[in-house]
């Protein structure tokens, strides 16, 4: 039986103590304030639905830490969501934005809501209500939300819109990332998470780690979630010539083993509205997806689906994390000691929240960056961040960084890639707030 405790709190917790353990130097005070949340806002609002009736719904907005600048970070629309989970979501904002080295904090929102039972006009109302009601709490030097799971492009134009009516004769371009290009949206947004994880594959592979897997060409690749970054992904590792096996969404999971083809799997979605049933292939679950004969697993979907009781079963030889949080605490150590590699989610998709800074970066100057420069940024950001958590997991592997727990004073295991990462977040924030001078 799976007694893990799936707290989002408590694994971003697990997840903090386990990297800051390597962190020589960091005062206990200053670790508390690197753990709590600055703010957690929280509204509830009716909302007249199509139908005639009345909803109240329950939506968040949470700043983890603002040191490097505004908080940044998707607003997500699910019927499961928690506070609890926008905070852990928030914090992770804090330290991708760190580990890539852009000038934002981490910030997270939400609205408790299921898409699927709401029609366009509902989720405008929403969307505005959400806005307006949180009027104060976002702003393009405040906190700049952008899309997440269940929101998108016409998400963002609508609370643009409404900044935009409630705060007339300034720019407020810069209020949200991943608008529709014609809103000052930037070109390579929408494909940014799902790109970056193909250029941080590419780069991990490249270091050749794994036995017979120094490349995407030629990768049997499974992929849970065909929304905006799986979709994306999808397309992206097979462009590179990855054979991509299995594919999944909310309805199930298809699986071929000579390779699915993306355009019949896309034209079968867009008919049916869910994958499953495509000729030719294999149905199986999204928990089986997990443990398919692949070279690269990419949960691109929702959290803990790598888990204490399934992790000993991962086939893949390399975990990327297109999703935030897919793997808990225990599969992590499950996996570094079946040499599973994983490629982080802070640094995995961090492709969004780089090419959101660059849709900012746009918007303040009133310009439109080409899809080529935009690609190439990326690229370098994505290879740079994966250079620099490599090579400090190699001095980590080598003893030129300390192994010792500075608490107890015990030698510790080699960390994996997510705490050398983490590590690196950690520091720069820490460091940042000293430098910065604590007010007053
Ligand atoms: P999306 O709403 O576009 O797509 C979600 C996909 O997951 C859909 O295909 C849906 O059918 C599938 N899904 C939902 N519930 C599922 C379940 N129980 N089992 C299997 N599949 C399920 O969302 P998205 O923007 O693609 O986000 C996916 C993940 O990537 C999330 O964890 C999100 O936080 C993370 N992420 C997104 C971005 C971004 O730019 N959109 C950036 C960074 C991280």
């Amino acid at each position: 039986m799976n007694e893990e405790i799936l707290d989002p709190l408590v694994i971003s917790e697990q997840q903090f103590d386990k990297a800051s353990a390597y962190i020589q130097h960091l005062q206990s005070g200053l670790i508390d304030f690197l753990k709590q949340p600055r703010r957690i806002c929280t509204i509830n609002f009716p909302i007249e639905l199509d139908d005639g009736s009345v909803k109240t719904f329950r939506c968040f907005r949470v700043i983890h830490n603002h040191v490097f600048g505004p908080g940044k970070g998707g607003i997500r629309y699910h019927p499961d969501v928690t506070e609890e989970e926008v905070v852990s979501l928030a914090k992770l904002m804090t330290w991708k934005c760190a580990l890539v080295n852009i000038p934002f904090g981490g910030a997270k929102g939400a609205v408790i809501c299921n898409t699927k039972e709401l029609s366009t006009n509902d989720l405008r109302r929403i969307t505005r209500r959400f806005t307006s009601d949180f009027l104060e709490v976002i702003g393009p030097h405040i906190d700049v939300p952008a899309p997440d799971m269940y929101t998108n492009e016409q998400t963002m134009a609508w609370i643009y819109d409404t900044y935009d009516v409630l705060n007339p004769g300034k720019n407020n371009r810069p209020v949200v990332t991943g608008k529709p290009i014609d809103l000052g949206g930037s070109y390579g947004r929408t494909e940014a998470t799902g790109q970056g994880c193909l250029y941080a594959t590419e780069r991990f592979l490249s270091k050749e780690l794994i036995p017979e897997l120094n490349e995407v060409a030629g990768a049997r690749v499974a992929i849970q979630g065909f929304g905006n970054v799986g979709k994306v992904a999808a397309q992206a590792f097979c462009r590179q010539g990855a054979k991509i096996v299995a594919l999944s969404d909310s309805s199930g999971c298809i699986y071929s083993e000579a390779g699915l083809n993306l355009d019949e799997v896309i034209a079968f979605k867009q008919q049916h509205g869910c994958m499953v049933g495509l000729p030719g292939t294999l149905t199986l679950t999204n928990e089986e997806l997990i443990e398919v004969d692949c070279d690269i697993l990419v949960p691109a979907a929702i959290s803990n689906q790598i888990h204490a009781s399934n992790a000993n079963n991962v086939k893949a030889k390399l975990v990327v994390e297109a999703a935030n949080n897919p793997t808990t605490p225990a599969a992590d150590c499950i996996l570094q000691r079946n040499k599973v590699y994983v490629i982080p989610d802070i640094i995995a998709n961090a492709g969004g929240v780089t090419v959101s800074y660059y849709e900012w970066v746009q918007n303040h100057a009133n310009e439109q960056w080409d899809l080529e420069v935009v690609n190439n940024r990326l690229k370098k950001k994505m290879h740079d961040c994966v250079d620099n958590v490599f090579r400090r997991w190699q001095g980590f592997v080598v003893g030129e960084e300390k192994n010792i727990d500075k608490i107890t004073g015990e030698p510790m295991e080699c960390p994996d890639f997510r705490t050398v990462a983490l590590v690196t977040a950690i520091e720069r924030v820490a460091n940042a707030t000293l430098i910065r001078g604590i007010w007053p």
